[in-house]
């Protein structure tokens, strides 16, 4: 999966930026980040494919429930995530 340098969700276009040792507020190392304030993805840089695509996929979804309001929280996405990656995996749709 190529990432594009910009990626537009909710209207809004979010700067992608890839990090080497990418941490989290509390030091914890992290794969991706969404900052909705301040439009960015931060993302760690060197992942294979698939973990990039699920990751991009994550934080992406962030975005949506941040800005709609679905409340699905941290757990709420990851297996929503999950769940969709595995749809896009067994029907071999292709994101480019
Ligand atoms: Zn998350």
């Amino acid at each position: 999966m190529k990432v594009p340098r910009k990626i537009k969700a909710c209207g809004a276009e979010y700067k992608v930026c890839f990090h080497r040792n990418l941490c989290g507020d509390k030091g914890q190392p992290l794969f991706g980040q969404a900052d909705v304030n301040k439009y960015i993805i931060n993302l760690e840089y060197g992942m294979d494919q698939q973990k990039k695509q699920e990751v991009v996929l994550h934080e992406i979804l962030h975005i949506i429930d941040f800005n709609k309001g679905f409340n699905l929280g941290e757990k709420g996405v990851n297996n929503l995530t999950l769940e969709l990656i595995q749809v896009i995996r067994d029907n071999k749709i292709k994101i480019s």
